[in-house]
């Protein structure tokens, strides 16, 4: 997590829905950014909400990884069959591995009353927004960012990374930052963690995807 003071200046102005959304809440961002930490505040804090959407990959397991919870581990031949089945909302390729949010993944969430979490990447957002007609789904998009030169650090200071990784990393994190005007809904720097996550659900609380708490106060509130 980060040190550094947010000010408010590093929210970035919403754009306003156009519809009422659906309970998908996608959330893009650079590698390293902290998106998980962010999203697993926001989930131990308002609990019974939101649920993430576990993808298909073709990337092998890590480390501690589970099938099923982190991702749904697959073979190349069978995405490609899925893939051919029109399964998916989206499928790309992301460092030479193959991603995919599944249709089903997201109405089993839905129908458990859920707010669905995808943790997906620019690829990901710019193909399920050309789709929102066919999919009829209006989901959130949110971004979570810091300075690039921020990132290198946290990343060049983890010590995790070989030189190579690092470098793909950082090449695809310059991507993940490019400015989208008007994509977003909401772009939020990741300075502090739970200013971050306050301000996701205020936003959330804002458009109507999240209700308030019974008392009528926001759920932005509990996280500390
Ligand atoms: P990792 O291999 O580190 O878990 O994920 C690598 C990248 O793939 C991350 O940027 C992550 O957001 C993205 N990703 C994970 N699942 C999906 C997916 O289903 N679709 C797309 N487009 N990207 C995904």
């Amino acid at each position: 997590g980060g040190t550094a003071c947010k000010n408010e200046s590093a929210v970035v102005p919403s754009t306003p829905p156009s519809e009422s959304f659906s309970k998908i809440l996608i959330v893009a961002g650079p590698s390293g950014v902290g998106k998980s930490t962010v999203i697993k505040k926001i989930m131990e804090c308002i609990p019974n909400t939101f649920a993430f959407s576990v993808s298909h990959t073709t990337r092998q397991p890590r480390p501690g990884e589970v099938d099923g919870i982190n991702y749904h581990f697959t073979t190349k031949e069978v995405m490609e069959q899925l893939i051919s089945e029109d399964k998916f909302i989206e499928q790309c390729d992301v460092h030479g591995n193959m991603y995919g949010t599944s249709k089903m993944e997201i109405e089993r969430l839905n129908s458990e009353n859920k707010i669905a979490v995808l943790d997906i990447d620019i690829q990901g957002c710019q193909k399920i927004k050309k789709r929102h007609d066919v999919l009829q789904m209006n989901p959130v998009y949110i971004r979570i960012k810091i300075a690039y030169e921020e990132l290198e650090k946290r990343l060049t200071g983890r010590g995790t990374e070989t030189p190579e990784s690092l470098k793909i990393r950082l090449d695809n994190a310059k991507a993940e930052l490019e400015p989208m005007p008007g994509f977003f809904n909401l772009e939020v720097e990741n300075q502090v963690v739970e200013d971050c996550a306050k301000e996701l659900v205020s936003f959330l609380e804002t458009v109507g995807v999240l209700g308030l708490q019974e008392d009528g106060s926001s759920h932005a509130t509990c996280i500390k």
